[in-house]
């Protein structure tokens, strides 16, 4: 099979790393090399920082009317939409996501979230109000932040991609992006297919690791923004690194989302959730389900349920039709996985479904669905983020207990419950101390609705006007309209006098 041999995109130009060194990119469902990428500088990376700094300073993106940038944005949105099929298979390829998954959940929502922006810059407004002492007009606008750096994790490349990519430019700042090392392909693509669109340094890909690239992203004096979606540690790194110069810091961390399941809740319909929620995307995903809290009066008929359920995903080739499953991104994510379940087992769990590499399939990264029962809150199976597919299922007696269990983690991102009484289910979900709850659901996300986490899961919202709204900062214009020499506050330094 032939191998791809990309360049990273840097102020309008296709280049080579400084250094002249490559990295490979994995097919996770064959552990073949399918493209070679730019092992990116430091230097690469302030070349692509410089490179947005003067685009931006020129007003050349800037200085657009929202009416400018919002068509421009439609127009990449169509060209994604004629790539869509093409840019779903690049990435089920190299996520090991099901074709089904990339092609119909990832890029239409991919195209919906960039025609989403394209409109949402539009309506943004600001305001105009009288001065309360009627001696002036204050006007309070919504400026672009300036240069902001992004740094993108590896479960869903392009689609978390485009929730920086087009609040970003909607609002009017240049970028720097940067992909994980894992999977840089689709956003490699994506350049290519915007070169023509943007103007020159208002969009730059660099390629390479986070400990270099992503590093001189986070600290360098000339961006003026840093927007991150990664795990906890690297959030907090990268938080230190921005306080250099005062950066705006936008992160979207883990999660470890609990599931909470009410007595008269429809095992149905709770346990197909909890399948697919948890097993997903293989599990990537930081709102995927990990921790079930389900009524004592119905555990065993649900988990009962729940295991005949997992044994009908079928695990298997990503770009096979059929396959509800596909590979780990990595040997370095499956391996983590196993060592989770054999921790799992010696802290005192039991195995209730999965716990292996899959009997049969020979090459690539794929584990079984896993299904822990008898697991205790403190263990770290509970406490930790696997992303790997195993779901833990304990049982409560109270609706305190299951709320109090449900929040004693260090993460904040996703919850759902499930349950018939709707004043029930909401007073739990106001408990919930979690960014985002759904009742009866767990999953869905939609572009008009905010997207992110209390906690440790980190701040700032993607998706939405409020993700618009921070990838700007406000301005506050004072406009006098007394026309007065002496204004009447002067007295307050003068006196009365002279
Ligand atoms: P990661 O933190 O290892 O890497 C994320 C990105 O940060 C990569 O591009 C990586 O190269 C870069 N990076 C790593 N170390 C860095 C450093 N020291 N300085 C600057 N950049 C650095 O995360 P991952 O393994 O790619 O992704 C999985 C994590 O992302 C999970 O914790 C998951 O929960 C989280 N995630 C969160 C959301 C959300 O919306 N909250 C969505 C998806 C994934």
């Amino acid at each position: 099979m032939a191998i791809e041999h990309y360049k990273m995109f840097i102020d309008g130009k296709w280049v080579e790393s400084s250094s002249g060194q490559a990295f490979d990119v994995i097919n996770p469902a064959t552990e073949e090399v399918i493209a070679k990428v730019p092992l990116g500088t430091r230097d690469d990376a302030r070349h692509a920082i410089d490179s947005a700094r003067k685009a931006f300073d020129s007003g050349v993106w800037p200085d657009k009317t929202p009416m400018e940038r919002s068509n421009i944005l439609w127009s990449i949105a169509e060209i994604v939409e004629k790539n869509s099929l093409r840019l779903a298979q690049l990435e089920s390829k190299n996520v090991g996501k099901t074709i089904k998954y990339a092609r119909d959940s990832d890029l239409p929502f991919i195209i919906d979230n960039l025609k989403f922006f394209s409109g949402a810059i539009r309506n943004m407004e600001g305001r105009a109000a009288m001065n309360y002492s009627g001696m002036g007009l204050s006007v309070i606008k919504r400026e672009p932040i300036g240069v902001v750096s992004a740094i993108i994790p590896w479960n869903y490349p392009l689609y978390i991609a485009i929730w920086k990519i087009a609040p970003a430019l909607a609002a009017g700042n240049t970028l720097v992006i940067k992909p994980a090392s894992y999977t840089p392909i689709t956003l490699l693509e994506f350049a290519k297919l915007t070169e023509k669109i943007l103007p020159k340094g208002v969009f730059n890909v660099v390629t390479g690791p986070g400990e270099t690239i992503g590093t001189e992203l986070a600290s360098n004096s000339k961006v003026d923004m840093v927007a991150v979606t990664g795990d906890i540690s690297t959030g907090k790194k990268i938080m230190q690194m921005a306080s250099s110069n005062v950066k705006k810091v936008h992160l979207e961390l883990g999660g470890k989302a609990p599931f909470i399941v009410l007595p008269d809740a429809s095992i149905d319909a709770a346990t197909e959730g909890a399948i697919v929620s948890a097993f997903w995307n293989t599990a990537q995903d930081c709102t995927a389900s990990t921790r079930v809290y389900v009524h004592e009066s119905i555990h065993n008929k649900f988990v009962e349920t729940l295991v005949k359920k997992a044994k009908k995903i079928r695990i298997g080739d990503p770009s096979n039709e059929s396959t509800d499953m596909g590979p780990l991104v990595s040997a370095k994510q499956r391996d983590r996985t196993e060592q989770y379940v054999k921790l799992g087992i010696k802290e005192g769990a039991k195995l209730a479904f999965g716990g292996n590499r899959p009997k049969g399939i020979k090459r690539g990264f794929y584990f079984e669905p896993t299904i822990f029962t008898n697991v205790e809150q403190k263990m770290r199976i509970c406490q930790e983020e696997i992303f790997g597919p195993v779901l833990s299922v304990m049982k409560y007696k109270t609706i305190d207990e299951a709320v109090e269990k449900a929040n004693d983690v260090v993460y904040g991102l996703a919850a759902s419950v499930w349950g018939k009484d709707i004043t029930q289910l909401t007073n739990i979900a106001n408990r919930l101390r979690f960014g985002e709850v759904w009742i009866n659901e767990h999953g869905v996300l939609v572009s008009e609705m905010p997207h992110g986490g209390y906690k440790q899961s980190g701040f700032g919202k993607d998706l939405s006007i409020y993700s618009l709204e921070e990838y700007t900062q406000i301005k506050h214009i004072y406009i006098d309209t007394t026309g007065l020499a002496r204004k009447p506050w002067y007295y307050v330094v003068y006196g009365d006098k002279g």
